[in-house]
């Protein structure tokens, strides 16, 4: 890392840990990421959240003890990315500790509070002596307006500005996660030059799955999920941090693409990598980037009852760490396994010649359609070996496809009005 790099994210980092090497893990073998659901308490209420945040907590949550054990696993992978989520991890009382034990261990952690009045310096203070690598803040409007609006809570916005302007003071380095859904996308140039003043190390663009209470229809569109990647590409070349998409893999092919575009214009080939040009910021608190995770595939989420999923935003249960070897159900069970398994897309997911960095999310997929080795129903590319196929006869056109699968699919509120649409799991 260059001092200039430093200078430009913001964040000092404390001791930057020794950093991973971005192609040194095998998915099928260990997670570059694991997440755990602390609990999923919270004062806040979001209209998107995955988890049904509340204000109580659940008798049910895993103990201190049962965390520790589950953090003594994480670390037989390696050193996975451990991320402490909610609901509020601070609704827990034990949440310092349990940090400080997964730091003492050898873990890379990371935390992603919610912006209420839980979040003190005082306590951001202890987090960073504990061990904290980084601190994960949700901002989706920037505006108090816009985000306040979303978070369902009057001052969030105004406190997480505050909880990220406390975190830099303090050196430790922040990340900050934006959902992008139909109520703020609009905003999504104006939120772009927030950004850009706030020391960040990453920007992690979140787009909606429709579970928990996110709606089918809070999704944006495909082709304005089309100009955000653009956006964010943009962005890219500039920003001083990195930025990502999450439950959005397609992001990664609109990188490539424009890559090999710019390349063409310029009479110059190289080898390419579906990563945003500044994966350093990412690295200074040691925490980096991983080459493309998707569910289960360099990815793990455990739930605050202990339940083994492939990710927070697809709650299926491939196993409980109070009953299952977290190791082996990421390694063996077969639907871990088959969300790695690229043959085993569907549809035109599975014609794709983009299938092996991207694969859609698999989140998005089984939720609209139940099958979560659908094809993904919110992304503009169409693979010319499908249109082969459907020219043939052998396919059917994308729209119809969708059509079958997706319950409440409009041909034309794909495109323009998805006030129509009415999903899988609308309630
Ligand atoms: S068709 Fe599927 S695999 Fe291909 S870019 Fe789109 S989401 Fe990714």
């Amino acid at each position: 890392m260059t001092s200039s790099l430093l200078e430009t994210g913001g964040a000092t980092p404390r001791t930057a840990p020794a950093r991973p090497n971005l192609n040194d893990v095998d998915f099928s073998r260990a997670p570059f990421v694991v997440i755990w659901e602390t609990t999923q308490a919270c004062d806040l209420a979001c209209r998107h959240c995955r988890a049904y945040g509340r204000p109580r907590r659940d008798a049910r949550e895993l103990t201190t003890d049962e965390a520790k054990r589950l953090m003594d696993t994480v670390r037989t992978f390696g050193r996975p990315l451990f991320i402490f989520t909610g609901g509020d991890p601070l609704k827990r009382p034990d949440i310092v500790e349990l940090v400080s034990y997964g730091n003492a261990i050898g873990l890379r952690v990371a935390m992603t509070p919610s912006g209420t009045p839980l979040i003190t310096p005082e306590i951001i203070g202890q987090l960073a002596n504990a061990g904290l690598a980084r601190l994960a803040i949700s901002l989706d409007g920037s505006t108090a307006a816009v985000h306040d609006g979303f978070r369902g809570v009057p001052g969030s916005y105004d406190l997480t500005i505050r909880m990220i302007r406390a975190a830099r003071a303090l050196g430790l380095s922040t990340q900050i996660n934006t959902t992008v859904s139909n109520h703020n996308i609009e905003d999504f140039d104006a939120l772009c030059e927030l950004m850009t003043e706030l020391g960040i190390a990453l920007w992690s663009v979140f787009f909606v799955v429709p579970t928990g209470r996110a709606k089918p229809g809070d999704i944006a569109s495909p082709e304005q999920f089309e100009r955000v990647f653009n956006r964010m590409y943009d962005l890219s070349k500039t920003a001083p941090f990195d930025i990502k998409s999450t439950a959005a893999p397609q992001y990664r092919r609109v990188i490539l693409q424009r890559k090999r575009a710019e390349q063409e214009a310029a009479g110059t080939s190289s080898p390419l990598e579906p990563l945003t040009g500044g994966v350093g910021f990412s690295l200074a608190d040691g925490i980096g980037r991983a080459k493309g995770v998707n569910e289960a595939n360099g990815f793990v989420f455990v739930s605050h009852r202990g339940e083994i999923f492939p990710s927070g935003f697809m709650p299926v249960s491939a196993g409980n760490v109070r009953t299952h070897d977290l190791v082996d159900v990421y390694r063996n069970s077969a639907l871990f396994r088959s969300l790695r398994d690229p043959a085993q897309l569907k549809g035109k997911c599975g014609m794709c010649e983009f299938r092996g960095i991207c694969g859609g999310s698999r989140s998005r997929a089984y939720a609209l359609t139940g099958d979560p080795l659908e094809s993904e129903p919110f992304c503009v590319h169409v693979p010319a070996a499908y249109a082969e196929a459907v020219a043939r006869g052998e396919a059917e056109p994308v729209e119809e496809y969708f059509t079958r699968r997706v319950p409440g699919w409009h041909r034309d509120a794909r495109i323009d009005d998805r006030r129509t649409f009415t999903g899988a799991n609308e309630s």
